[in-house]
This record gives structure tokens, sequence and C-alpha cells, in this order.
């Protein structure tokens, strides 16, 4: 995986430090994670709430000490958002003002700030998640004020697209979205973008980070998938 990554980096003209890989370990076990670890992986992200903490409290069980850094990238339910507090270090899927202040009056003290990217529906794709563009300036406003968060950036989850320019064009509205924001002061440094079947596109339009879970772990395909979008 890293060296699709490496030259996806090169196509775009792009150092390959500029893009991180996020391991989407969501359907696989802990030794999934464990394997990925000792291969050098460090940052894992995961889809559904509950099978999420089941494994980071096996993993800090097993492997106490490691630097893990977990991303939350699913949907949030608001009986959901102590959970994700207590024990994820990113969350990427916040799409309303109201998640966002649960997870940050959850946030243990103690604990650093919980990094957010603010997920949006670039295309308006019907799945319905992500705030709309037309949203994101005032949502940014709101959380970038929660003492608890700190915003990151953006995560987006385009529909899949036929061709890669096709994928491109859509990950140039993120980008869009992303530098406006900047150009506003938010000083955001994550565009969290791209999976197992666009990260080209998603690298050559400007992803700070690709989310890759097929790529890396192996096809998904033997596990229901209870996503917020349909599997590709
Ligand atoms: C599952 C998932 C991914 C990884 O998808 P792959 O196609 O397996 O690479 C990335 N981001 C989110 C939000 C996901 O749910």
């Amino acid at each position: 995986m890293n060296e699709r990554l490496a030259r996806a980096c090169a196509l775009a003209g792009r150092d390959a430090r500029t893009v991180a890989l996020l391991a989407v370990s969501k359907t696989f076990g802990p030794d999934a994670v464990q394997q990925a670890l000792a291969a050098g992986q460090r940052a894992f992200g995961e889809n559904y709430i509950q099978e999420g903490v089941e494994k980071i409290l096996a993993l800090r069980a097993s492997r106490p000490g490691a630097a893990i850094e977990w991303h939350c990238i699913g949907p949030i339910q608001s009986n959901k958002t102590r959970l994700v507090a207590a024990h994820f270090d990113w969350v990427q899927s916040v799409d309303r003002i109201k998640i966002a202040q649960r997870l940050s009056e959850q946030r243990p003290a103690g604990m650093a700030p919980l990094q957010v990217c603010l997920q949006v529906n670039v295309d308006g794709g019907p799945t319905k998640s992500g705030v709309a563009p037309a949203e994101l300036p005032a949502l940014a406003e709101a959380v970038a004020l929660l003492p608890q968060l700190r915003l990151r950036g953006l995560m987006c989850i385009p529909e899949p697209a036929a061709s890669f320019e096709a994928q491109r064009v859509v990950f140039l509205q993120a980008r869009t979205l992303f530098d406006a924001l900047n150009a506003r002061g938010f000083g955001l440094d994550t565009l969290s973008m791209g999976m197992s079947d666009d990260l080209e596109a998603a690298v050559a339009a400007g992803s700070t980070m690709v989310r890759v879970g097929r790529a890396v772990f192996g096809s998904r395909t033997a596990l229901p998938e209870p996503s917020n979008r349909s599997s590709v």
C-alpha cells in the first residue's frame, strides 16, 4: 500500500511525506491491527463505534503503551458521543453542531483535545452524512470555538465515480472548500479524502490523508457492511 501511495504522490508531483495513510480496520479483528502495527502503521480508522472501542481496548491490553492513533470515521448518533470522546484521538465524521458540542463536553479532563475533521457532502450524494457546502463555514466557526475540540480539516466520501477525471473533479470541490476556510484563517492542515478505489485522484486533488481499508487488509465481502454508504 505504501508503494501505491508513493506512486500516486509521484504522479501528482507531490512529496510522499505530505500524504498520511489511515488504515481502515473496520470489520477486521485486533490481530489485523497488530500485524499492521508490526509493519509500521500507526493510524487506524474505525467506522462502527462499538466495534472500534472494543478493538481499542483489546489493543491497549495486548500492546500497552503502543503509540496508536485511533480515528472515528463513521456516523455518530448522540447516544454514542460519550464513547467516542472517551476513546478516540480523532473524529472525522462531525457534520452537525449538536454532536460537536457533546463531544467537547464529554471529552474527559486530562486527555488531549479531540482532533476533528468536518465531514462535507461535496457531491450532494444520497449518503445523507456530511454538512452541505453552503453550511460548512458556519459549522466550522462554531466548532472552532469548542474548548475540547481542535478543528483540523475536512473529510469527504464522494459517491463512486467511473473515471479518474470524474473522481478528481469532485475531490477538487472539497479542496476548494478547504482552501476557502484557510483563506479565512482557520489554519486547517488535514484534507481527508481518497479510499481504495479513488486514492490516486484524491492525491492529485490535494488530499493530505487517504483512508484505505480493502487495499490494506483485503476484501470485506464476507461480512455485512452496515455503512452509511453502499460498499463498492
Ligand atoms: C470503509 C471506509 C473507508 C475505506 O474504504 P475502502 O474502500 O475499503 O478503502 C474509508 N473511509 C470511510 C469513511 C469508510 O467507511
